[in-house]
């Protein structure tokens, strides 16, 4: 039922699939499944029944189809963290073979580039977003992938999925575009309904929303590729357990609501940092719960962090907790010196996960440590 809205495929999510009719589906603890008979082993189907947790368990099965639901795919994948689901997704890849990515991305993805190419020969070329014929001057014969974040993380940068994705299928329809949607999640972004053929997210960040667990989701559209995936995933196991799929799926029914509050939140902390002098420059795409700002003077950075008391200063985002980082130093610490100038990345700008707080408490939290 495709034609069903973002927030009812949520709300639904794990309904009807209990064989006990329970409405809130259990949460299955066993690691393996009993067979009726020779016959049943024999012609198992393993996207089907249950044999073994790394194959298969009920609660990940029922993530992984509210995943695909959400995001417009036919397969959806539930893995143990973000950076989990991105090297499922780069799973495809052989020696030789070249990815391009944007330039502006979430830190560990260049760390794993960095490793991909050191071990596995694989080439990687960036584009920094801006012209699509950039992009399509550096296709080569042995691109198979273009990796894009948008907005990225942490400069904001916004990307028209749909253009480039045809842009560059024009030169080569078997090029795969892959977009990391952790940010906008499918509330605000479906990059597989526009033309993109990979999605992955950190369900670290909104898809679970409550700062409690690491996931990584991938979902597909081609069902060649799906089949890749899942025999890769079920091969390496780094497959998400049952508890936290579980956990996972609960946090999927207030998905929506979630992030529309985050939103309305992260735009009333926006007008106040605009107003606010000691700000110099503000990064909103106009929607989410992620901001990043530059403070115009050093030891106000210091004030900030050391300062308030509501946010917290830590990693991560996407909760219902706000939290505040410093990517120069945090997030993005392993990205090359000389990437983070070129990009905007500073020890001046912070990034800030506005949460489900009252947004006027969380102003006043700002304003109190800017004051000290
Ligand atoms: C956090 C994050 C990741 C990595 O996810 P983990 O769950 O921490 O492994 C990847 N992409 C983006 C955009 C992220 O914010």
């Amino acid at each position: 039922m495709t034609h069903q809205s973002i927030a009812t495929i949520a709300a639904q999510a794990g309904n009807h699939l209990d064989d006990k009719k329970a409405v809130a589906l259990p949460l299955y603890f066993s690691s393996n499944y009993r067979h009726d008979s020779l016959a049943e082993a024999k012609n198992f189907d393993p996207h089907q029944g249950y044999t073994y947790s790394r194959i298969a368990t009920p609660n990940r099965r029922a993530l992984e189809e509210t995943m695909a639901k959400l995001e417009g795919g036919t397969a959806g994948f539930a893995v143990s963290s973000g950076m989990a689901a991105i090297q499922l997704a780069l799973s495809i890849l052989k020696t030789g073979d070249q990815v391009i990515s944007l330039d502006d991305l979430y830190g560990g993805d260049f760390r794993y580039f960095r490793y991909l190419h050191a071990h596995a020969g694989i080439g990687f070329d960036q584009w920094n977003g801006k012209h699509l014929d950039d992009l399509i001057a550096k296709l080569t014969p042995h691109t198979k992938i273009i990796w894009l974040e948008t907005p990225s993380n942490p400069m904001m940068k916004e990307l028209d999925i749909a253009q480039v994705a045809a842009a560059v299928h024009q030169q080569n329809p078997h090029i795969l575009i892959m977009v990391d949607n952790t940010f906008y999640t499918p509330v605000y972004q479906r990059p597989l309904t526009v033309g993109a053929d990979v999605v992955v997210h950190s369900a670290t960040k909104y898809l679970s929303g409550h700062n409690d667990l690491l996931g990584g989701i991938l979902v597909c559209k081609d069902q060649q590729l799906a089949e890749k995936y899942f025999n890769y995933y079920i091969t390496t196991g780094d497959t998400l357990d049952s508890f936290d799929s579980w956990l996972l799926l609960r946090s999927l029914k207030t998905l929506t609501v979630r992030v529309k509050q985050h939103t309305k939140n992260a735009q009333a902390v926006v007008k106040y940092l605009q107003a606010d002098p000691r700000i110099a420059q503000i990064l909103y795409p106009g929607k989410g719960g992620m901001i990043s700002f530059y403070v115009k003077h050093d030891q106000d950075v210091a004030k900030l962090l050391d300062n308030v008391k509501l946010i917290t200063f830590a990693e991560s985002l996407g909760g219902i907790e706000s939290l505040i980082t410093i990517p120069y130093y945090q997030t993005h610490a392993d990205v090359d010196i000389d990437q983070r100038h070129r990009l905007g990345i500073t020890p001046q700008l912070l990034r800030l996960s506005v949460g489900l707080e009252d947004a006027k408490d969380l102003i006043a939290d700002l304003k109190q440590a800017l004051d000290q």
